[in-house]
């Protein structure tokens, strides 16, 4: 083998006009490409099943999200929930009357939780280390001591569906699949004198197999809920938890080999 001096090799590399001596620009060539194609959005479900999850942003306010799970658990349904990690550091430190233990008690119910970040900021120009140590981790252990045991998230949801490969850097460290959404139901944007008519026109349009449908904890979201199984049992679809419809696609794929 040729042995050059450094000056030799350098000057060889440097012919190329790239940089590649800097430390980072090696590591980011080299784990950025190919976390990229490691970490995929999932958007959807299996196609193949009559599966649909419904899951729900945010959980900003305890009163409407106790509701919401209640509604559900009655009706014998499991929903996901990714609240924002200052909406369950709030409800240890000052909950609302009637509120204690919000999260300990969704899990009760059968209810399970997304990471979607600490104070839902806008990710756009997020480094890796701040999603890491300001947005991720301090997730986890809120909920973790929310819950009162170390819990597996199902998935991660950014704020508004924003998707940086700083953040595909940053969840290559953590063990969960990046999560957006199939439809926004829209309970955020209706008009509110005609809110049930638009979610349930929505809702009949979007829901189909393997859809994962995005709501938020509002109040038009706890009214429709009945409305919403209704139009699920008229289409043939169940509400599984995203888990479930996560494993399943999992399944899918190493049967398809
Ligand atoms: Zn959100």
């Amino acid at each position: 083998m040729t042995q050059f001096t450094r000056r030799q090799f350098l000057a060889g590399l440097g012919a190329g006009g790239m940089s590649l001596f800097t430390p980072k620009y090696l590591y980011d060539l080299t784990k950025g490409a190919s976390l990229e194609k490691r970490i995929t959005v999932i958007r959807k479900g299996r196609e193949d099943l009559p599966h649909v999850s419904l899951t729900f942003d945010d959980c900003w306010y305890e009163d409407i999200t106790l509701q919401l799970a209640t509604a559900f658990a009655e009706r014998d349904q499991k929903v996901t929930f990714f609240p924002a990690g200052v909406a369950i550091r709030a409800n240890i430190d000052r909950p609302t009357e009637g509120h204690d233990n919000l999260y300990l008690r969704l899990y009760e119910m059968g209810h399970e939780f997304g990471c979607h970040t600490f104070t839902h900021p806008d990710i756009t120009d997020l480094t890796t280390r701040r999603l890491i140590w300001w947005e991720i981790q301090p997730w986890i252990d809120v909920l973790n001591e929310a819950l009162g045991f170390e819990y597996t998230p199902v998935a991660f949801r950014p704020p508004y569906g924003i998707v940086t490969s700083a953040l595909y850097d940053a969840l290559a460290r953590f063990d969960m699949p990046l999560v957006l959404w199939s439809a926004d139901v829209g309970d955020i944007s209706c008009t509110p004198q005609y809110c049930q008519d638009e979610l349930s026109g929505r809702m009949s349009r979007v829901a189909k197999n393997g859809a994962i449908l995005l709501q938020h904890t509002t109040a038009p979201s706890v009214e429709f809920v009945d409305a919403q199984l209704d139009i699920l049992r008229e289409l043939g679809l169940e509400n599984v938890l995203l888990s479930q419809m996560l494993s399943a696609l999992n399944e899918g794929e190493t049967t398809d080999g």
